[in-house]
């Protein structure tokens, strides 16, 4: 046990050095609280510290990607891009650590192993792999919805004498495809912002893919100057219309507010180009319906396959670019020339929906009576989203619950940020809450804001643990449940269920009702003495 640890337990143990530790953080000092980060990675930034794969870039505009809790923050900070690339999202990161002087409340290398809650104590004690321990009042999670990479099982893998890299894992030393045979192996977001950089170098490019993906041009480009200005005349007030949007951003360009069944053809049409000039999520705002109806977002769906199919010069390529499952169901990818590398002759599109990888050779795979050989191999296999990171920790609530047994059928929840059973545990940005629906950063703005208002509530009455009544929690689970049958998004088979993972329990994960009406309910929640939870 660390020397401060044995001397005086925290009031607040962070799990995690990205954009939700450091806010909250920042916020806990503000407070007068007693907090630290405990992280794993060499650096702050989480998801922006691992996933440097080429093209790695937000696919939310900068200027709304961005905290908006100071003023003079945001005001100082000059981004590039319209959609900010890796690097510049790490050193934001890191200038944010440093402008707040947060780095001394921050330790990193270290691998939280096991949280155990102390009935005794009212507290928890944590421990990281290396031994070291902490007792905290409060243990938050700010470990990210998408932070344990998946590495499927292939067979062999362990024989491919390559070089074998994760998108969400890439390595630090520069990697120089130049004159490799390259196989990409998945055509998610990473994989769609990848694989144009990749095919430029390689000699040879192979991507594998089981399930085609939508993208929609990102038209990144530098940002532009008058825009920057508009938006720093009145930054809250640009972030306050963000708040007040569905997915907290894009006031600018609001839904278009009538069905898809409701217009022309022509009309359609017109809706649908328009947004794909604007380029990103644009797109899905084309309607008001376009992922609450099957048949409107048929029609967007046919829009984008006729885009891939202009695109795309070998019409057998073309066809098995275009996807055929619900548009948005997985999240749509926002691309930079994705559909076009396709037409280069050093890349090749290998459909493994029918026939799956079978196994590793030494060499390359086989996939049924294929063989393919190449020299490097790149994992873009996504992650065991919104769950992963918890599961595996030895994290154990009241009575030496754990959390494997707890979330053996899915994460019950309450509001996204309790758990019953877990007393003075709060989770940001996971399962339960809007997360990933929403520009993440506003969700972790609203998360941070909540706890840290909650703390103080719980100090001003002399009260040691709140927790969620298992009512509460199924009434929850049920309404995550109810918002998503409402939308198209039980349709496929995405990482938003769990279906990416095999055994993984299907549960829809993330809230689709919205974010402005999650953060009314959650002050709501507040302001009713913190109804749902039980406080002692
Ligand atoms: P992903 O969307 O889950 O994509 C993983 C890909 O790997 C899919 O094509 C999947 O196919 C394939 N795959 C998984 N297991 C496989 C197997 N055993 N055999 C063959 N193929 C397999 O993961 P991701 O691309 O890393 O993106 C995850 C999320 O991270 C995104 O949805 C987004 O929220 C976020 N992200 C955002 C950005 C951005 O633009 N800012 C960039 C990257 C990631 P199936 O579809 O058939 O499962």
């Amino acid at each position: 046990m660390s020397e401060a640890a044995s001397a005086m337990p925290l009031d607040i143990l962070i799990v995690g050095a990205g954009f939700a530790g450091l806010y909250m953080l920042h916020k806990a000092r503000r407070q007068g609280l007693n907090a630290r980060v405990i992280e794993a990675a060499p650096s702050v930034g989480g998801t922006w510290y691992h996933n440097r794969y080429p093209g790695a870039r937000v696919d939310i505009q900068s200027m709304e990607y961005s905290y908006g809790f100071d003023e003079a923050l945001q005001q100082d900070w000059h981004w590039s891009e319209r959609y900010a690339s890796q690097p510049e999202l790490l050193r934001y990161a890191n200038h944010v650590a440093d402008r707040f002087a947060l780095r001394d409340g921050i330790q990193l290398c270290t691998r939280i192993a096991a949280a155990h809650f102390d009935e005794e104590h009212k507290c928890w004690q944590v421990r990281a792999a290396t031994g070291e321990a902490w007792s905290a009042r409060f243990l938050v999670m700010a470990s990210g919805p998408l932070s344990s990479p998946n590495r499927p099982d292939f067979d062999g893998l362990q024989d491919f004498s390559g070089p074998v890299m994760h998108t969400a894992d890439w390595p630090h030393e520069p990697v120089d495809f130049s004159g490799q045979r390259v196989a990409v192996v998945g055509t998610g977001s990473s994989a769609v912002q990848a694989i144009p950089l990749i095919a430029q170098q390689a000699r040879e490019l192979i991507v594998f893919q089981r399930t085609a993906a939508y993208a929609a041009p990102a038209h990144n480009g530098p940002l532009d100057a008058d825009f920057e200005a508009t938006i720093k005349r009145d930054y809250a007030g640009f972030r306050a219309r963000n708040r007040r949007m569905h997915g907290g951003f894009s006031a600018a360009l609001p839904p278009n507010p009538v069905s898809a069944l409701a217009v022309s053809d022509e009309e359609r049409k017109s809706a649908f180009e328009s947004r794909w000039r604007i380029g990103g999520f644009a797109l899905l705002g084309a309607f008001n319906d376009l992922l609450l109806n099957e048949r409107s977002n048929a029609l967007a769906a046919q829009f984008v396959r006729n885009k891939i199919a202009a695109i795309v010069e070998d019409p057998a390529t073309a066809r098995l670019l275009q996807p055929t499952h619900t548009l948005g169901c997985k999240r749509l990818c926002v691309d930079s020339g994705y559909y076009a590398t396709f037409n280069r002759p050093n890349v090749r599109l290998v459909d493994i929906s029918t026939q799956p990888i079978e196994r590793f050779t030494p060499t390359g795979l086989k996939t049924g009576a294929r063989e393919f050989d190449f020299d490097a191999l790149v994992l873009a296999t996504g992650f065991d989203a919104m769950t992963g990171t918890l599961m595996r920790l030895d994290l154990r609530g009241r009575g030496g619950l754990t959390i494997q047994h707890k979330w053996h059928a899915g994460p019950l929840n309450y509001l996204g940020l309790g758990i019953a059973g877990f007393p003075n545990l709060f989770n940001i940005a996971g399962p339960g809450s809007t997360s990933a629906f929403t520009n993440i950063i506003v969700a972790i703005e609203q998360h941070v804001d909540w706890i840290a208002e909650c703390i103080a509530h719980l100090d001003a009455q002399g009260l040691a643990t709140i927790e969620p009544s298992e009512a509460a929690e199924t009434t929850w689970t049920e309404h995550v449940n109810a918002a998503a049958r409402r939308t198209v998004f039980l349709s496929c088979n995405s990482w938003y269920l769990g279906a990416n993972i095999p055994g993984k329990p299907r549960m829809f994960m993330p809230l689709a009702s919205g974010f402005p009406q999650y953060a009314q309910r959650c002050a709501e929640v507040a302001r009713k003495g913190y109804e749902g939870f039980v406080l002692a």
